[in-house]
Formats: C-alpha cells, structure tokens, sequence
C-alpha cells in the first residue's frame, strides 16, 4: 500500500522522487583568489572563495597544531523575492558553522600551522539548498586552492514531504503543508566513504526510515561527485594545470 502511494506522489516540477535538479559547477570563477568555485542545484546558485593559508590575526586564535577553518555564509539580499535585511543573523552564522564542521573531516590542516583559510560562501540566488550548494562550492574552491583533502564533499537535502522521501528540495516543496507536511534533512558526505560529516534535521523522520534517507544521499552525492570532478578537470585541461 505504501508503496503504492509513494509512486503516485507528483512532486510540483514533474521530478521523480530520487531526481536531484540540474546542476552546473565551475572551478576557477574568481581570479584573486586562492582558489573558488561556483555549484548549483536548479535555481539555487551558490559560490565560494577561499584564501589563505595565511598568518592569523589576532595571535591568540592562531592554533600552533593547525590552520583554522574559518567560513563565511551570505544569502545576498536580493537572492529572495523578499529582499533580506543585509548582514549577518543567526541562520547566518548557524550555516557558517555547520558548513566548517561539514568540511573540517575532509581537510588536512596540519601542515599549515598558525594560519587562517577562509571560506566565503555567497548565495547569488535562493530556492532551497543553499547551505548544501555552498558546501559543494566550498568544497570545490578548497580543492582549487589546493588544500591537502582526503576527498571531495558532497552535500545534498533529502526530504520528506508528507509521508514521501525525495531529494533536493525547492523552496516551494519546502513549504509543503498536506498531510505531514514537510521534513528538510541537509546532509553532507566524503565522496568515495560512507563517513557523513552533516545531518541536519528540520522537522520529524521516523528511525525507521533513516536507513532509506542515507541511502538516497549517497546516490545523489555520487551524482554531485562526477559533476564537481568534471568542474576540476575542466580547470586544470583549460589552464594547463594553473590557477
Ligand atoms: N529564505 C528566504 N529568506 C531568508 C532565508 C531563507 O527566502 O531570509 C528561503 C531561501 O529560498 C532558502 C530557503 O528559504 O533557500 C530555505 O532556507 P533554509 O534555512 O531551510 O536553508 P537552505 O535550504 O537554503 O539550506
């Protein structure tokens, strides 16, 4: 029965419940600095910059063992249809956070010692699935700049709308209000592992079917993987291997 209703469930834009929106992803947008990256899911369009390594100020934060992560989320005024006040919140900050703790598992910052890698996030336009873009532009930004990784992050929503899981949520399946209403669950992964580095629930899921969302994840992080790898290639086949 379950099953039945599931395959009868139409999301607003005609997907399928596993299919994940266009994604396009670009290396090397932003010339001055260390290295950046643009990803987006649909009409979510996030980038990143990173610079550094570099010496941190003030000193008392510096960490003589390792860089410090340091991330910075915006979602740009004009990114909505209803203008957001500018300037940091704390959804803002909230997302910085999470974002550094989504990465930090997939960086080897040992080797850089009393510095600082800053990670700025913008968010150029919003429908949903920002914090996992920018991750994913992060990510690709980090690789660029050629911070020593075990891997590439991939980071994706899954969701449940009523009773029905699906992945990559737009905002409008975000505000879904029948029967159950809408779960949002961002999670982030280390491409090539099963090791999750963020699950971020908004809402209600039943134990049960964690095992389903994970699984749902995993597919579609393999999908952003093949689109973040073909985004580094093309950089380095365009610039013969140069920034
Ligand atoms: N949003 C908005 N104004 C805001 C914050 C968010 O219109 O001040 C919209 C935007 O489209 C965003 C969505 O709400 O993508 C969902 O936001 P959420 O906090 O769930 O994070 P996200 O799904 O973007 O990671």
């Amino acid at each position: 029965m379950a099953k039945e209703k599931e395959s009868s469930f139409k999301r607003s834009d005609g997907r399928k419940l596993n299919e994940m929106r266009p994604m396009i992803a670009k290396v090397g947008i932003i010339p001055n600095a260390d290295g950046s990256a643009m990803f987006t899911f649909g009409n979510t369009i996030a980038i990143a910059a990173v610079y550094g390594p570099r010496k941190l100020h003030p000193q008392h934060m510096q960490n003589p063992q390792k860089a410090v992560l340091r991330c910075n989320y915006d979602l740009l005024s004009f990114s909505v249809s209803d203008r957001k006040k500018p300037g940091p919140s704390r959804r803002s900050q909230e997302i910085s956070k999470v974002t550094e703790w989504a990465l930090s598992p997939a960086l080897d910052l040992n080797s850089f010692p009393n510095t600082v890698v800053d990670v700025q996030i913008y968010i150029l336009q919003a429908d949903a699935g920002t914090r996992t873009a920018g991750i994913n532009a992060a990510s690709l930004a980090l690789a660029h700049a050629g911070i020593p990784m075990r891997d590439l992050i991939c980071s994706v929503a899954v969701g449940k709308l009523d009773k029905n899981l699906v992945v990559d949520l737009t905002k409008e399946e975000e505000d879904f209000e029948e029967g159950e209403g809408a779960t949002d669950f961002a999670m982030a992964k280390i491409a090539n592992s099963d090791e999750f580095t963020l699950m971020q629930l908004d809402g209600k899921i039943q134990p049960e079917v964690i095992n389903e969302v994970t699984k749902l994840a995993t597919e579609a992080c393999k999908q952003i993987y093949e689109v973040q790898k073909k985004a580094l290639k093309d950089v380095v086949e365009s610039n013969g291997g140069k920034k």
